[in-house]
């Protein structure tokens, strides 16, 4: 593999063109109308502009980038994550073009795309899965027999669903029709697929996902895993390797059955098994990811295996240098998803321009990012700004660099997720490692923010009038040239 093509923008493009750039291998961006600019068209070798804004114009334009890959003599494909790369038909039309997809077979991505087909491909595995269906329903009476027969509480789950979309938990008997009938023309018009099934809702789980890395020569791996309970929205915002209450023996079961969802459908590349942990320690599996996951630098951290090299390397059909027995963990990371979120308004997407950007550094801090000072935030994707990652040799250290570096951080011109950030890092449920999926809705309380918020700006008020106390000696020396230059801003 000489040149790769990164079918993505932002900072995960950056990351994976970084390694390649590492290997001695050239690389290509591909950009929309508003990322004529982006650090990801400025970092690569060569970039190609592929259409508008909206994605579906352009990143998600399968035939657009494969043309963009021919006329760049590419060689391999990374996908990044979201946009094409749970896509087994993008997959394949790149494999049939005779480049690389640096990630697993569209026929594995087909069957992990579904969470049915999923479930149902484990089966042989003997692997805990949460009760309820294993087909899709549509027969609202179906549903309330299947609901009681695993009780109150349940989950109706969009099977196409991912990024936390597609699930609604349904608590009586009574609203269970109109949810199931929301959830179904949801899945529809969100991923094109309405098929729809019931779980029973964990009540207060921890999310735990393990990562994998399988070659095409029959070797399956697991690095160890990445707790993920911090979460708004069914979508993650905090995350950490190791988790603090795996055990050694829990660990290694949990991590055969992540080798055994990957060997289940022939997998290979880098990969994700997410399960559920419930508070007897039971562990369900719940999806597969099959591609890079946001969260991997926290494995990278803790293990020092650069995924997107392994990947690579995968895609090269090269056989896996690491051993299982060769891996163990290594201190302590964190990250914290910067979004460009306001977490006072309930995590409302925050539009606007990076007035102030500046990001943290010193021991231990990664910052991967997509964006510079005076950029706009893009109305069109994601709002992810960052991710800041702090490594330390104890879960304390790292904790205490995630505060240093929060404070660190300087972003003006729109509300981020870092306050929020603070608040998790100093809050003491998750200091002691006591939390599960609940921690936002238990814990967080937004008016903290607006409070915090206030007292910046009466701070920054009293300051001005110090100020001006201050210089208003010299403002009485001279008092026509700032008075006139006040009239004048406040003139024009
Ligand atoms: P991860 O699963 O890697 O922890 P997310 O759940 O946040 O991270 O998803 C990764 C990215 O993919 C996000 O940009 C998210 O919005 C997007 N995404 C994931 N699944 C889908 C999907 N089925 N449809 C649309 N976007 C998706
Ligand atoms: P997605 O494809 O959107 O990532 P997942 O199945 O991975 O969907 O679930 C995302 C999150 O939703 C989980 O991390 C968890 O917080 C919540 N969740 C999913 N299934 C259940 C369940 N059966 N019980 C309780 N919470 C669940
Ligand atoms: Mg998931």
């Amino acid at each position: 593999m000489k040149k790769i093509l990164v079918a993505n923008r932002g900072e995960i493009a950056l990351r994976v063109m970084r390694t390649a750039k590492e290997m001695g291998i050239k690389t290509v961006a591909v950009f929309s109308d508003v990322d004529r600019t982006a650090a990801h068209v400025l970092f690569a070798d060569e970039a190609i502009h592929i259409g508008p804004s909206p994605s579906a114009q352009s990143y998600l334009l399968g035939e657009r980038i494969l043309e963009a890959a021919k006329q760049t003599g590419a060689d391999g494909i990374h996908p990044g994550y979201g946009f094409l790369s749970e896509n087994a038909e993008f997959a394949k039309q790149v494999t049939d073009a005779g480049i690389a997809f640096i990630g697993p077979s569209p026929a594995a991505i087909r069957i992990m795309g579904s969470k049915l087909a999923a479930k149902d491909a484990v089966k042989s595995y003997n692997i805990p899965m949460v009760p309820g269906t294993d087909k899709a329903v549509d027969d609202p009476d179906e549903a309330i027999k299947i609901a009681k027969s695993i009780s109150f509480p349940i989950l109706i789950k969009a099977s196409a669903g991912g990024g936390g979309k597609g699930m609604r938990v349904v608590t009586h008997e009574g609203e269970l029709k109109e949810q199931m009938e929301r959830a179904i023309s949801e899945a529809k018009s969100a991923f094109g697929d309405g098929s729809v099934f019931i779980e029973k809702y964990i009540q207060a789980p921890r999310h735990i996902e393990i990562q994998v890395l399988a070659d095409n020569h029959g070797n399956v791996i697991h690095l160890f895993e990445r707790e993920c309970s911090i979460q708004r929205r069914h979508q993650k915002v905090v995350e950490e390797a190791p988790s603090v209450v795996l055990t050694p023996e829990l660990r290694e079961a949990m991590g055969n059955c992540a080798i055994n969802v990957a060997r289940s459908c022939n997998y290979s590349g880098a990969g994700t098994v997410e399960f559920l942990l419930d508070e007897d320690k039971n562990f369900y599996f719940l999806e597969m990811n099959t591609r890079l996951q946001v969260e991997h630098p926290v494995t990278e951290m803790i293990t020092g295996v650069d995924l997107v090299a392994e990947q690579i390397r995968i895609a090269r059909n090269e056989e896996l240098q690491i051993k299982q027995s060769d891996l163990s963990i290594s201190g302590h990371a964190l990250e914290l998803r910067v979004y460009a979120e306001d977490p006072a308004e309930n995590f409302m997407p925050s539009i606007g321009t990076l007035s102030t950007y500046q990001i943290p550094k010193g021991p231990g801090v990664r910052v991967d990012d997509g964006y510079a000072e005076g950029m706009e935030i893009p109305i069109y994707y994601d709002p992810m700004i960052a991710k800041l990652i702090t490594y330390g040799s104890t879960r304390e250290i790292a904790l205490q660099r995630m505060i240093r570096a929060i404070d660190e951080y300087y972003i003006s011109g729109l509300f981020t997720t870092l306050p929020f950030g603070r608040f998790v890092m100093k809050n003491e449920h998750f200091i002691n490692g006591n939390f599960t999926t609940n921690f936002v809705n238990e814990h967080f309380d937004p008016a903290l923010i607006k409070e915090e918020r206030k007292e910046e700006a009466e701070l920054a008020a009293s300051l001005a009038v110090y100020l001006i106390e201050k210089n208003k000696k010299k403002l009485r020396i001279q008092p026509s040239q700032p008075s006139i230059a006040w009239k004048n801003r406040r003139n024009h």
